[in-house]
């Protein structure tokens, strides 16, 4: 009979909650400055009139955490999903605060996201959710359910109320309206760089390296594209609609033009291979395990099953506490989300530095810098794992949680 996970596995915020702890405790980080990280800055619930194109008014659920502005401004993105909760955006807000110090760069971390259903949501009815969350709050990136024309409505809307364009308070912008080239590709991007880093690490090639991958949006698409053309074979994939599985590889391209263009299931793909459940594919035989859609996939009740030997993060929270064990156990080399999706958030860095500058970089510029970035992280943390003898997860918390404590030291606290 499956077995159901606990409300308390399932709850991200308890799960991110469950990590600081182990690091805090292990790097014996003072107690003022423990529970001014533990806590947010700030939470704000949102109730956002949207006229429908049916000539009713309805009144959506927004919320907006700022987790910390102790190294730069709190930059998370806006998230549209029906299940969004006050926890996990609480959660995710403060997985961003830490991505940032992982990689870096300087930003805090923060996060929002609005309870609705953008696939049954008309063009103008997001339109105009968009505009009003945007004239009631500040301003961030894509995540679930939003794209670069949300981030245009977003830059468009502050603007207005600015009384000049202002590109720099959002990212995942179009080009055209001060976007940076490479941001759509640089979470796919930065999943491959840290893959690569691992396959180097424990002298694996990747002409044998077979990856599955969760998730075709824009993190799990983009990286399967880049991966396949850098050589990795991609012998599993899933989206919300199900999950297919070819031990002679797909041809990504084509899956690609499958889903986007032709607008079909990835389910149906036409190039062979076993359907099965979305969940099911994470657990068939391969190298690399990319969960890059939603939360909470790897669980305690399943995590044996996985059957990889790298897990690279490209989703938030994929993987819960309890699951870490078990997954440790198996000897897996796994790159934690925050330090695996963080391509992403640097680029965002990358579009707000040349938003400030007027001046844009060519693309393999911006791909440069990222690899930079993405690599000296992958070994600072790896560094640091192995001089703590702690876990890849562990060691970015720790790491991260000692630059904003130090950061915060200098500061002082202004009272
Ligand atoms: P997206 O909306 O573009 O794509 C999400 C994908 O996951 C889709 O293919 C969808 O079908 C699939 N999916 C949704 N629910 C599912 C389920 N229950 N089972 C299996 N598949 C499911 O979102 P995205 O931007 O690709 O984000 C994916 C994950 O990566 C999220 O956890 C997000 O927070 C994280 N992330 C995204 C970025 C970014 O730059 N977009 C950066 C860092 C982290």
């Amino acid at each position: 009979m499956p077995h159901t996970p606990a409300p308390e596995e399932m709850n991200v915020y308890q799960n991110a909650e469950a990590r600081f702890e182990v690091a805090a405790t292990k790097l014996g980080l003072e107690q003022g400055i423990y529970r001014y990280l533990k806590y947010p800055d700030k939470e704000i619930t949102l109730y956002i009139p949207v006229g429908m194109d049916n000539g009713q008014l309805e009144v959506f659920t927004g919320y907006r955490v700022l987790h910390s502005t102790v190294r730069g401004p709190g930059k998370g993105g806006i998230r549209f999903a029906p299940d969004v909760s006050i926890d996990e955006v609480r959660a995710l807000s403060a997985w961003m605060t830490w991505k940032c110090a992982v990689v870096d760069i300087p930003f805090g971390g923060a996060k929002g996201g609005i309870i609705c259903d953008p696939r049954k949501m008309s063009r103008s009815e997001l339109e105009r959710l968009t505009r009003r969350y945007t004239a009631e709050r500040d301003v961030p990136a894509p995540d679930v359910g939003t794209n670069e024309q949300t981030m245009a409505w977003v830059m468009d809307t502050y603007s207005m109320h600015a009384r000049q364009a202002t590109t720099a308070v959002v990212t995942g912008k179009p080009i055209e309206l001060g976007g940076s080239r490479g941001r759509r590709e640089a979470t796919g991007r930065g999943v491959m760089i840290c893959v690569d880093k691992a396959l180097a690490k424990l002298g694996m090639k990747k002409e044998t390296t077979r990856v599955i991958i969760q998730g075709f949006g824009n993190v799990g698409s983009l990286a399967a594209d880049l991966m396949q053309k850098a050589g990795y074979k991609i012998i599993g994939l899933a989206d919300i609609g199900g999950g297919l599985y070819n031990e002679k590889g797909f041809d990504v391209p084509k899956v690609i033009d499958w889903v986007y263009k032709q607008k079909k299931q990835l389910q149906d793909f036409p190039g062979g291979g076993s359907k099965m459940s979305s969940r099911d594919v994470l657990f068939q035989p391969c190298d690399v395990l990319i969960p890059a859609a939603i939360e909470n996939q790897i669980t305690e009740q399943n995590a044996h099953q996985v059957q990889c030997k790298i897990l690279c993060e490209g989703a938030n929270g994929p993987t819960t506490w309890q699951a870490d064990a078990i997954i440790d156990a198996k000897g897996v080399f796994t790159v934690p989300d925050i330090l695996g999706n963080a391509g992403g958030v640097t680029v965002s860095y990358f579009e707000w530095v040349q938003d400030r500058q007027g001046f844009f970089w060519r693309e393999s510029e911006v791909n440069e810098r990222l690899l930079d970035v993405m690599e000296r992280s992958f070994d600072e943390v790896v560094r640091y794992a192995e001089t703590h003898k702690v876990n890849n997860r562990i060691a970015a918390y720790m790491l991260a949680i000692d630059r904003v404590a130090t950061a915060l030291k200098l500061r002082g606290i202004y009272a």
